[in-house]
């Protein structure tokens, strides 16, 4: 390593790396009980991609009609396609009603009903009585709840004292020789100053990998830095095949309109003008699952009856809402059509197109947040100092699909467990111990030799192939040649990270030495997706393969597990589905057709 590097160092009981609503949740929560706590994020913590948040957060809170947390857990389990551990999704049900009333008395602007109760919408998949009826579960602050909920957690963290290092960009775990994590390596990206982080238990609370794809939702920043730290680690990530692409991205900008709006009223046509989802899917017609909807809007597409001019895309009505509705319940989604799409959405429909919104693989976790691996045979082997929480996380709750709305609601039930467990795990004031220099030198080689890269391939020019061939490649529906195929353009791509450059070498606010770090994220987690995808042969959730169309539960109810090492040499082993409950107030839901 450069003798020239040197470090400021700091010891805290604990370290989150994220402040989006799961990182801020934990923060907060960790410090409350004593805790001393840091929290490191590359962005302002309410610029993280939760402020993005528009539609809400689920819990059966019964206030806008019957609802039962049982039946909530029943529409996870179908909505994951029988792929989600039912005694994690239980423990998510169940805790979202206290939760969600914490985080109101913690000071979140819920929309009201006429009674003063939290407001609550209908989402795709969300139902009553075990499919009967539609709930109204959604909690909403308006279109603006991801926002609303990271203002009041960041409030209610420096209330209770964390320490934030903001725009501090986290470059590697530190890891010692048993395989243990003992804090994290950053760079503050204003002064170029490096940190080292010690702690005993390191949180990730990175969000997701969006940012391998060309068109999706997510904010630049999403690139999955803790998913792949876990992978130069020689940990595995778990079902990474299960992208979903929302049904709702704008035309062009891939910016998105919440699924609240066909919660709200809205629907889809065709250009024929059909409303094409009553043939798809009868009972829950527009507010089908996502994965559901987005496959129908794309064989509309490929069958010709896509609208534009390419025939390449299909309209969202909300005109018949009438603007009263509009600007009470989805203010925001008119100005998004609005300066994205030139609409005016009280008079006409919004151009859209399914787009790459969630990642329901990542790191594998218990409920309780701590991070897992699968060790001689235990496939619950939990890994010493390292939790996991939100997008990048999984628990797995959402299996091959998440419903709408369950992720902030995965956020703030993980968010909460995590730091209720590192309060039992971690006694305040716990000395650290000495570590060997060799953890910070594993670190500071890679960082400074991709610092230094000087080859002739400009980092934007790479990721932007990367994220076509991933469009391309790895899209609503797969088969196995357009995966291998896929598979083989990654791993070119990836070896021609070898030819990058960095134009500028300093430490000081360099964007091209972060955007490089950034895409050496994203390549493993690229091959780790199409490699997964590729061993899957069969179709669940938002994995949809043309040449294995079938749900095949005898042989593929299980989780894949992904390590990647070297320059994408894949390793592939799986783990069951947890097929139990936590408590006897409610039975496992076996596997059965999944039509909406
Ligand atoms: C447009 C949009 C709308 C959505 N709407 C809804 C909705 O209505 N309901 C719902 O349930 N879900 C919704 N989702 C999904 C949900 O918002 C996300 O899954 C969730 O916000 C992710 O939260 P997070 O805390 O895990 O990560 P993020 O909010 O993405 O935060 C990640 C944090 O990690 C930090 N970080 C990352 N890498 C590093 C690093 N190397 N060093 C330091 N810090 C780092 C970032 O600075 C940031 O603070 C939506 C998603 C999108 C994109």
């Amino acid at each position: 390593m450069d003798a020239s590097y040197k470090f400021i160092d700091h010891a805290y009981d604990v370290l989150v790396v994220g402040a989006g609503g799961a990182g801020l949740r934990a923060t907060f929560g960790m410090a409350v009980s004593g805790l001393s706590t840091a929290c490191i994020t590359k962005v302002f913590p309410t610029r993280s991609h939760t402020v993005a948040a528009q539609g809400g957060m689920s819990a059966s809170l019964g206030n806008m009609g019957e609802d039962d947390w049982r039946w909530h857990m029943y529409d996870t389990v179908k909505g994951s396609d029988w792929l989600g551990d039912q005694d994690a999704i239980e423990y998510m049900c169940r805790e979202a009603v206290p939760a969600i009333v914490e985080l109101e008395h913690y000071g979140v602007p819920f929309s009201r009903t006429d009674e003063g109760k939290i407001y609550q919408r209908p989402f795709g998949g969300m139902t009553t009585r075990y499919g009967e009826g539609i709930a109204q579960r959604t909690c909403a602050a308006a279109d603006r709840t991801g926002h609303a909920i990271l203002h009041t957690l960041y409030q209610q963290s420096l209330k209770h004292n964390a320490e934030f290092f903001i725009e501090y960009f986290a470059i590697d775990l530190l890891m010692d020789d048993e395989g243990v994590c003992r804090g994290v390596v950053a760079i503050d990206l204003a002064t170029g100053e490096l940190h080292r982080f010690r702690a005993h238990q390191v949180l990730l609370a990175t969000g997701g990998y969006g940012r391998t794809y060309f068109s999706c939702t997510s904010a630049h920043t999403c690139t999955g830095d803790g998913n792949a730290m876990i992978l130069r680690a020689g940990m595995p990530l778990q079902d990474m095949e299960f992208v979903q692409f929302h049904p709702t991205g704008i035309y062009g900008s891939g910016c998105l309109i919440t699924e609240g709006a066909r919660g709200e009223g809205g629907y889809l046509t065709n250009s024929q003008g059909e409303r094409f989802m009553e043939r798809y899917a009868p009972n829950a017609k527009d507010l089908a699952s996502r994965d559901v909807v987005s496959r129908s809007m794309t064989m509309e597409i490929n069958d010709g009856r896509g609208v534009g001019d390419e025939g390449d895309h299909i309209h969202l009505h909300l005109e018949h809402l009438g603007a009263d509705v509009i600007n009470e319940r989805l203010p925001g989604i008119a100005e998004s059509a609005r300066i994205f799409a030139g609409v005016d959405v009280t008079k006409e429909p919004i151009p859209v197109l399914p787009t790459v919104h969630y990642n329901m693989g990542g790191i594998p976790t218990n409920h309780f947040g701590q991070v897992v691996n699968l060790v001689n045979g235990d496939p619950d082997t939990i890994m010493p100092g390292l939790m996991a929480i939100g997008e990048a996380a999984c628990v797995s709750v959402h299996g091959a699909n998440r419903l709408g709305s369950n992720s902030l609601l995965d956020l703030i039930v993980f968010g909460r467990a995590a730091a209720m467990r590192a309060a039992e795990l971690v006694k305040p004031d716990t000395p650290h111990p000495a570590l060997s220099e060799r953890a910070t030198d594993k670190v500071m080689d890679r960082f400074d030799a991709l610092r230094h890269s000087n080859g002739s391939t400009p980092t934007a020019e790479l990721r932007l192939n990367l994220q076509k061939t991933m469009q391309t490649h790895a899209a609503v529906f797969r088969t196995g040649e357009s995966l291998s195929t896929g598979l083989e353009k990654v791993k070119a791509l990836y070896d021609q990270f070898d030819d990058v450059k960095v134009t500028d070498k300093s430490m000081i606010w360099n964007t091209d030495l972060i955007e490089t770090l950034e895409l050496s994220n994203l390549f493993p987690q690229a091959v780790a997706t199409v490699a997964s995808a590729l061993n899957r042969p069969e179709s669940r959730g938002a994995h949809a393969r043309d040449d294995h169309k079938e749900r095949d539960d005898e042989s593929w109810m299980k989780h894949t597990l992904v390590t990647v090492s070297g320059k994408g040499e894949v390793s592939i082993d799986y783990r069951p589905v947890h097929m139990t409950t936590l408590s006897d107030e409610v039975e496992v839901f076996p596997p059965k057709a999944r039509v909406y």
